[in-house]
């Protein structure tokens, strides 16, 4: 593969202009004025380059993304919402491989790399969706990562305890859980069975809580006791904890330590009006968070551009962070926060990182994330996909 020389950019974190020389989709040197005559000569002269962003949760099987409008009837209750989705789709004819393709290619466009999506797996679905995200991926230059999630439920729902394990013999990346106590009703036995299947199968572990209050943090503590426990730290992440947004300082502090020392990962949407967790206090206990939209334009909800700049600015916004130093924590969640909760090895902007790039016209990250403005150039694994 031909060399590439990006000429004059930022990269974020170095604090000075340098040049960054790729080849063999790796990023081979970088440095002021790098003298590489085959190289292809890309200027990117003043422009921040990052490393490619990273959706960390979102639902591509879901997604309506692409086709003609659907007037949203999604319920007000989480219930509702499920119910909604059950009684819909067979009739909007999702998952659809024609979305999802669409709304991977919109996402790379805006410079994501690497995606993780949670792909709803039950008796009835069984895995015709895991099959389809399958397909749709092959077509975009987009890693994406699925966890097999059960939507409906795992032990209220007779069959799909089944159905994770046979997602996960198929390659299925990650095993996912639902509100171990809010929806299944027993969590001790919920959590048991998905902790299971993660060490079986080598697995990673992202689990949706929605669960809040006390009984969400005595949840957060099951999960953590059994991260420790069990040795997964760094494979094990929850995603949404609104419980975590609604405690008190003492019980935060506690918790934050816990995720902290056992290695397991947050990853927030900032969605609506659901708790956030408190970005600033996990990050500087040394909690990993990563960020992602949730729902994309489906049955849950209207919205979602499938930018994970804007998404940072969501999250920036929704955490009242005003100062630059606290908005670069929304993109770092939306970069190495999600790479580190999705295990990518080789991710960031020295040599011998894999050359997936998206370079923006601004100064800095807070720039980048409130104004999040059309992407300059998006590499992915050496090559030029969008300049
Ligand atoms: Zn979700």
């Amino acid at each position: 593969m031909t060399a590439t020389l990006l000429r004059g950019g930022r990269p974020w974190g170095l604090g000075a202009p340098a040049d960054i020389l790729v080849e063999d989709g790796l990023i081979r040197r970088v440095g002021p004025a790098l003298d590489a005559p085959a190289a292809r000569l890309v200027d990117v002269s003043g422009r921040l380059v990052l490393p490619g962003l990273v959706e960390a949760h979102c639902h591509l099987d879901k997604t309506l993304y692409g086709g003609p409008w659907v007037p949203h009837s999604a319920g007000d209750s989480l219930a509702g919402r499920i119910g909604n989705d059950l009684a819909r789709r067979a009739e909007l004819g999702v998952p659809s491989v024609e979305r999802i393709e669409a709304l991977l290619r919109r996402m790379s466009a805006f410079g994501t790399t690497h995606v993780r999506t949670h792909t709803d797996i039950d008796p009835e679905a069984g895995l015709r969706g895991v099959e389809a995200v399958r397909e749709a991926a092959g077509r975009v230059p987009v890693t994406v990562q699925q966890v097999a999630f059960p939507q409906h439920g795992v032990l209220t729902n007779p069959g799909t305890a089944e159905l994770l394990e046979e997602a996960l013999k198929s390659g299925v990346e990650a095993v996912g859980g639902l509100d171990p106590a809010g929806v299944d009703r027993d969590p001790v036995r919920h959590l048991d069975l998905i902790f299971g299947l993660a060490e079986r199968y080598g697995a990673h572990l992202d689990i949706h809580l929605h669960d809040g209050g006390t009984l969400g943090a005595w949840e957060l503590e099951l999960i953590t006791e059994r991260t420790k426990a069990l040795g997964l730290g760094g494979r094990v992440t929850v995603s949404h904890a609104y419980a975590l947004g609604q405690l008190d300082d003492a019980r935060q502090d506690r918790l934050a330590e816990g995720f902290a020392a056992a290695g397991v990962a947050l990853a927030t949407g900032a969605v609506y009006d659901f708790p956030v967790p408190p970005v600033k206090k996990m990050r500087a206990a040394g909690v990993v968070i990563a960020c992602g939209h949730d729902g994309i334009r489906d049955l849950w909800g209207p919205y979602g551009s499938g930018d994970m700049l804007e998404r940072a600015m969501h999250l920036a916004y929704r955490s009242t962070f005003r100062t630059d130093a606290d908005i670069e924590l929304a993109l770092e969640a939306a970069t190495y926060g999600g790479a580190r909760a999705l295990g990518l090895t080789g991710y960031g902007l020295s040599a011998g990182d894999r050359a997936d790039l998206v370079v923006v016209p601004a100064a800095g990250a807070a720039e980048a994330v409130v104004t999040h403005p059309s992407r300059s150039l998006v590499m992915k694994d050496g090559s030029v996909l969008h300049n």
